[in-house]
């Protein structure tokens, strides 16, 4: 904790005080351009790898980036209410779900269920992506393991923003072009981020346009 500690005040006595004004700028209000959805992994740092200052994104993180579909009287709506938030009360219009690779998550829907009984809340959560290993089993049954993991974290993405477009008000104003979405995936080991392309259907390396 020591550690932390001693960030505390070196954050109060070095960066707050390099970007003292937009802190008072942000000191009564917010309004971000976009919503982060990512994984709670610690080495995924998403203002980080997105060169973004306090203000700009509005960041939800849930074990493997998994994002519940929209359901009515569910009784802690943890990231739906977020979702709900960003969308309807800051009006942000754009939403980036972020994978990464060695996904712990995403590589606990391979485990047994007696190797998850000592985590039941973990193992209820990862349902929502027994899907994604259903589809990765059908389409790869002969990966390897690591083929098998990095089409794992990449199909969940793209199941995750599935999920986003069950709610209503993300579907309508994505449906009028008035919100996108973007799937993305972080390789930890490079600092490469691919982007989902929906025509393609696969992920491409963000670069300098050519
Ligand atoms: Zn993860």
């Amino acid at each position: 904790m020591k550690k932390i500690h001693d960030g505390a005040v070196s954050f109060r006595r070095k960066d707050f005080e390099a970007h003292k004004s937009l802190f008072g700028d942000l000191s009564k209000t917010q309004k971000p351009h976009s919503v982060f959805i990512g994984c709670s992994d610690s080495r995924l740092v998403p203002s980080l790898i997105t060169s973004t200052l306090p203000g700009e994104l509005f960041i939800i993180r849930s074990v493997a980036n998994i994002i519940p579909p929209y359901k009515k009287g569910v009784n802690y709506p943890a990231i739906s209410a977020a979702i709900e938030y960003a969308i309807l009360a800051l009006e942000i219009t754009n939403i980036i779900v972020c994978g990464h690779s060695n996904c712990g998550g995403c590589g606990a829907l391979y485990k047994s269920e007696e190797q998850m009984k000592g985590l039941p809340h973990t193992n209820l959560w990862l349902e929502l992506s027994r899907p994604v290993k259903n589809k990765v089993m059908q389409m790869i049954p002969n990966a390897t393991e690591a083929e098998r993991e990095w089409m794992t974290e990449q199909m969940n993405v793209v199941q995750q923003i599935s999920h986003l477009l069950t709610y209503p008000y993300v579907l309508e104003r994505y449906n009028n072009n008035k919100l996108t979405i973007y799937g993305w995936y972080y390789v930890i080991e490079t600092g490469e981020i691919y982007n989902y392309d929906v025509d393609k259907g696969y992920f491409e390396l963000i670069d300098d346009p050519q």
